[in-house]
């Protein structure tokens, strides 16, 4: 062997490329007739380069191929755009020959644009694409209520806009908020914003109703309370499931032992804040008359008193499984920790000895 295999081995990945000099190249291959180990090192190189190779490729045909449908698809979203100016523009002309002005003519280009945004702006973005859809299609549904509102000269559209917002919200909003930029303090806590966002236009929405029925002090009494009642109870879910970090067991426990108190107390409750209410409370408690409907009182209170004593049963029971889950947890990593310290404890004598 004339050469050191070292200065082959550097020499090969040269070679496989097929980019040395034809001198290195006779070089290396009078050496890997002798030498099987460089041989195999070669032949390893060989594999690897094909494969690599191989997955360089893969990768170019998969984006060319995403590449040439999102222009497919883009060219069709451009063709539907088009396509929906036709009708936008026989209406024009028709609205402005016929009535000598422009006025329903924006309530079909209100209508379009909503068409629009569900099927041209997802076709025609690359990125975030459900975020835009959504955000357009709530513009232009908007758009489209204000311009029928305005046509008919009605004064629902802020009744028609805040149930619509609240509506959507509760599905769509989830989608929009992961897709926002958010810093880190907010990406934590976008459940948080979600519930502030919903609870926000629950409220909205019944001032906008209140507003425009001219309501009396029993609406606002009435709508305030109840609705804040029952936004409580989804709170204490949220905030229980999102920021209390217990055994599932024992979350599960509060919140059937809160939701069962929590209504069985809601007639004695809302009957403090809202003295339009008839109010079956548990005041009106009777074991002797039973279930018996004939006393419709006895018979509310009576059914709330056994909801809460259900809940607070199997709520407790609940949640002295899960803290007998969590001490038995706990046990299993004490147990753990004691084995690590006891072998590296014997460790340590086994080294002292060998000194
Ligand atoms: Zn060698």
């Amino acid at each position: 062997m004339n050469y050191n295999c070292d200065v082959i081995q550097d020499l090969l990945p040269l070679y496989e490329d097929g980019i040395c000099s034809d001198a290195s190249k006779a070089i290396v291959e009078e050496h890997l007739r002798e030498c099987s180990a460089c041989k195999e090192i070669a032949g390893r190189l060989k594999n690897n380069i094909v494969e690599e190779t191989l997955t360089k490729e893969k990768d170019i045909v998969l984006s060319r191929y995403q590449k040439s449908i999102r222009k497919k698809t883009a060219t069709i979203g451009m063709a539907t755009a088009g396509i929906l100016f036709i009708p936008l523009i026989i209406c024009l002309i028709c609205n402005i020959v016929i009535g000598h002005a422009l006025d329903w003519f924006f309530i079909v280009l209100a209508a379009m644009l909503l068409v629009a945004s569900l099927l041209v702006v997802p076709m025609v973005l690359e990125r975030k694409r459900i975020l835009w859809t959504i955000i357009c299609s709530v513009v232009s549904l908007l758009l489209l209520l204000l311009t029928c509102c305005v046509y008919t000269q009605g004064n629902w559209f802020w009744i028609a806009s805040s149930a619509c917002i609240f509506g959507l919200s509760i599905p769509f909003l989830p989608f929009v908020v992961r897709e926002l930029p958010t810093g880190e303090t907010l990406g934590r806590h976008k459940a948080f914003l979600i519930m502030l966002w919903d609870s926000l236009w629950l409220y909205l929405l019944l001032i906008a109703c209140g507003v425009h029925i001219q309501a009396d002090r029993a609406y606002w009494q009435t709508a305030i309370t109840i609705a804040s009642y029952m936004l409580f109870i989804v709170w204490f879910w949220f905030g229980i499931i999102r920021y209390v970090k217990k055994d599932g067991w024992i979350k599960a426990g509060i919140l059937v032992m809160g939701t069962g108190i929590w209504f069985g107390l809601s007639n004695n409750i809302l009957n403090i804040f809202m003295p339009t209410a008839d109010g079956y409370g548990l005041e009106n408690l009777n074991f002797k008359a039973g279930l018996n409907l004939e006393n419709p009182a006895a018979f509310n209170a009576n059914i709330l008193f056994i909801i809460i004593v259900l809940s607070v049963c199997m709520g407790a029971a609940w949640i002295w499984i899960g803290c007998g889950r969590e001490r038995k947890n706990a046990d299993r990593k004490d147990t753990d920790k004691r084995n690590v310290d006891k072998r590296i404890a014997n460790k340590g004598d086994a080294d002292e000895k060998e000194a």
